[in-house]
């Protein structure tokens, strides 16, 4: 075959596929089989325990989304309401990191959020749900990030009930925030949501004007956030990374994603030996910029001991509240004149970020798919979370 037929040959095939899916239903229809009548559900009940519950799939209304969930993370935030229910929320159907296939959509649904056609059988995320907060509007959130906002999965449980993605079925309702990502493959996808919390980090550092091409650059923490604000650094052009932690698994991961080389905290005694070995690391420099990814008071401490004198830090590692931690005011602050800047979630201009940024790691080769290490049923979502709690692993992911 020359080339020119075998072109032809696959536009021929495209164009058959074309007219193979145009001859389905519309309206509603899954790409694995008809819409069941039920949905399952895992219920955290009380503490430490999901059950599944099954309930009716709702009739979607003209503003409404039903979507087939395919994978959706476990965060650290579910892993907190898992454990203790602090937000109060039980019974709580959780999972916030999920996307899934449209299998029914509203007639009014024809866009996504950032202005993309919509329809049955395109991959979605969700972010946050509009409240009468007029500082939130879509692509305007330099101001604000969606912190107050309220996102399916840490919703209270309502007569609908699918508001959570640890389910099979999801309806999104008017006024959320949908996004078309059919061009990311499932691990991506799943990945969007912590990954789109670094995007918002790495901008926020940015704000600093500390941040830069090739800036020396210390991440504390090599859990999935520490390791995916390595690779949004890499694909920003910074290459002299150094990682800390206490676990060697952990730390050989930070290098396979790009960290030229890593500090475990555990091969040092007190403060000042450890910002040695972190000097060491950099080749006798301390580091312009330093990300702080634990939730450890010690380690917000310590990161200011790594950080050279005008240089800047970001604290992101505080989603919940882990305790004071201890500076000194003198030598950590002031007479270093370090930049300090906070970051929290996101806004849902990162969200489009983000999925750019998934692209570009792919790209240029990073492991990121290589950071879900357990993907666990549905059914087995209390084993998902223990898992997760016993921090075996990086990203775990529930599957139907
Ligand atoms: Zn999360």
């Amino acid at each position: 075959m020359t080339e020119q037929e075998r072109i032809e040959a696959i536009v021929k095939e495209v164009i058959a596929g074309m007219k193979g899916t145009s001859s389905a239903s519309p309206k509603t229809a899954a790409s694995n089989g008809a819409i069941p009548k039920t949905s399952r559900v895992a219920l955290l009940t009380k503490t430490e325990q999901f059950e599944i519950k099954e309930y009716p799939i709702p009739e979607i209304g003209d503003d409404d989304v039903l979507v087939k969930m395919e994978g959706c993370g476990v965060c650290g935030t579910d892993a907190h309401e898992f454990k203790r229910d602090p937000f109060g929320l039980i019974p709580v159907v959780l999972g916030h990191e999920g996307t899934g296939e449209i299998v029914k959509i509203g007639k009014n649904v024809t866009k996504d959020s950032a202005g993309k056609p919509l329809g049955i059988g395109d991959k979605i995320v969700t972010c946050m749900i509009f409240k009468d907060n007029p500082d939130i509007t879509m692509f305007d959130l330099n101001k604000q990030n969606v912190g107050g906002a309220d996102v399916y999965g840490l919703l209270p449980d309502d007569d609908v009930h699918l508001n959570g993605w640890y389910a099979d079925y999801m309806v999104v309702r008017k006024g959320s925030t949908i996004f078309n990502v059919s061009d990311l493959d499932l691990d991506s996808r799943i990945l969007i949501e912590p990954a789109a919390v670094l995007i918002h980090a790495v901008e926020r550092a940015k704000s600093t004007n500390i941040l830069r091409f090739n800036s020396r650059v210390v991440i504390q923490g090599c859990g999935p956030i520490g390791l995916i604000c390595i690779a949004v650094l890499r694909t920003m052009g910074t290459e002299n990374i150094v990682a800390v932690d206490g676990n060697a698994q952990r730390l050989e991961f930070a290098k396979k994603m790009g960290a030229c080389a890593t500090v475990n905290f555990k091969d040092y005694k007190g403060q000042e030996e450890l910002a040695n070995g972190v000097k060491d690391a950099f080749g006798g420099y301390l580091a312009d910029f330093a990300f702080q990814c634990t939730g450890s008071p010690v380690a917000h401490s310590n990161i200011y001991k790594f950080i050279r004198n005008g240089g800047g830090l970001c604290e992101l590692g505080f989603f919940i509240n882990g305790g004071d931690a201890t500076i000194n005011p003198h030598f950590d602050i002031c007479a270093k004149e370090i930049t300090t800047v906070g970051s929290w979630v996101y806004t849902l201009r990162d969200y489009a970020t983000t999925f750019d940024f998934l692209k570009r790691a792919k790209a240029i080769g990073l492991p990121l798919n290589e950071l879900i290490t357990h993907k666990f049923h549905l059914a087995d979502a209390n084993e998902a979370l223990q898992t997760n709690l016993r921090q075996d692993g990086l990203k775990i992911a529930i599957i139907p």
